[in-house]
């Protein structure tokens, strides 16, 4: 049940315009969340072995690479992540060949890292696990719940509903711990097949793209507690120019001549934590929350997924 099944981009449901990148970001960075990460990104994997093709689930897996300058410690997903390495300011330096980066990496506080990781394509991801569902008898059905999700009939429920939880529905509270984080991207065309997603921080500023399939993604912002879902033309120029100044040049040439389109979406931030949490409701049945996922719902889905069922089969582990 959703109040947007189509999972309409325009109609402020997150994952039918996110980048698509697996990458953990604002959400909680704990062990179970690197956890999650982790099988996610396992699950991708798996999915590009089972015979169907892009096209089908929108699945590839590309090349990451990404330079934070002042740096932090490695994030917890990086033990369990195969593929990552550590790169040198002098590597990092290489990957901007033939110039330099147009700002200066701190060579004493600088974080850089390359690794693979799945990039979904999301319309087509969101289509084949519509195909899942329905080969396995379930329906969809278009509707808002406004009232306590206990009103709708079945004995396991699961609260997915993403921002809506930030939303008083007809009197009931909301969560309080719930608000948007707001972000901004740009679409752009991707005439140099460019096949790596990378991520630059410096000092205040960064940037961000992702190679997505239909698009090349450019980003973007994180505008805390804001639910304006129109695109800024003052924020589209900055994504240019702080692309422009960060990211490789030959990622970026003729950037303007090449935007598609633009994109605004919510992610529905949770502080402190993820909510994947159960609960048994007095008539005996189970409410499994899985919601808050942030900027990372593509990137902990199948994780956190798993946790669900686990916990509407036992609720009290
Ligand atoms: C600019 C941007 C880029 C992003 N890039 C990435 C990325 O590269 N990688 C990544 O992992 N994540 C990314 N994200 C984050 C990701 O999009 C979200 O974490 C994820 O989409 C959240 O999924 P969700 O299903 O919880 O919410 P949504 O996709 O918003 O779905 C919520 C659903 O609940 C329904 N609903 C809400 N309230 C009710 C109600 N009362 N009754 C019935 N139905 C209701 C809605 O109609 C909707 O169908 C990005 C987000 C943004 C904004």
């Amino acid at each position: 049940v959703a109040e947007n099944v189509a999972g309409d981009p325009n109609r402020g449901v997150a994952s039918g315009g996110a980048g698509g990148l697996w990458f953990p970001y604002l959400c909680e960075s704990t062990e179970r969340t690197g956890r999650w990460a982790n099988e996610t990104r396992v699950r991708y994997e798996q999915l590009l072995q089972d015979g169907l093709g892009f096209e089908d689930n929108g699945v590839a897996v590309k090349d990451v690479w990404q330079c934070y300058s002042p740096g932090n410690d490695l994030p917890p997903w990086a033990p369990d992540c195969p593929t990552l390495e550590l790169l040198s300011v002098a590597q990092v330096e290489e990957k901007y060949a033939p110039g330099l980066p147009q700002y200066m990496i701190d060579q004493d506080d600088f974080l850089a890292y390359q690794f693979e990781a799945p990039i979904v394509q999301v319309d087509l991801f969101l289509g084949h696990l519509r195909r899942l569902i329905e080969g396995m008898g379930g329906a969809l059905v278009e509707r808002k719940v406004a009232g306590p999700i206990e009103s709708l009939e079945a004995d396991v429920l699961v609260n997915c509903a993403g921002i809506g939880n930030a939303v008083e529905v007809e009197g009931l509270e909301s969560d309080a711990r719930m608000r948007p984080v707001r972000g901004q991207i740009v679409h752009c065309e991707n005439r140099a097949n460019i096949t790596e997603a990378v991520t630059i921080g410096a000092g205040a500023e960064s940037a961000y793209m992702i190679p997505r399939g239909d698009v090349v993604v450019y980003g973007g912002t994180s505008d805390d507690g804001q639910w304006d879902l129109s695109v800024n033309e003052d924020t589209v120029e900055d994504i240019i120019r702080r692309c422009k100044k960060l990211l490789p040049e030959e990622y970026t040439q003729g950037m303007e001549d090449r935007i598609v389109g633009h994109w605004v979406g919510l992610r529905p931030y949770r502080e402190e934590m993820v909510s994947v949490e159960a609960k048994t409701l007095e008539d005996g049945r189970v409410v499994v929350n899985n919601y808050g996922h942030g900027g990372s719902g593509f990137t902990l889905c199948w994780g956190c997924a798993d946790e669900v069922v686990r916990m509407a089969q036992a609720p009290g582990t």
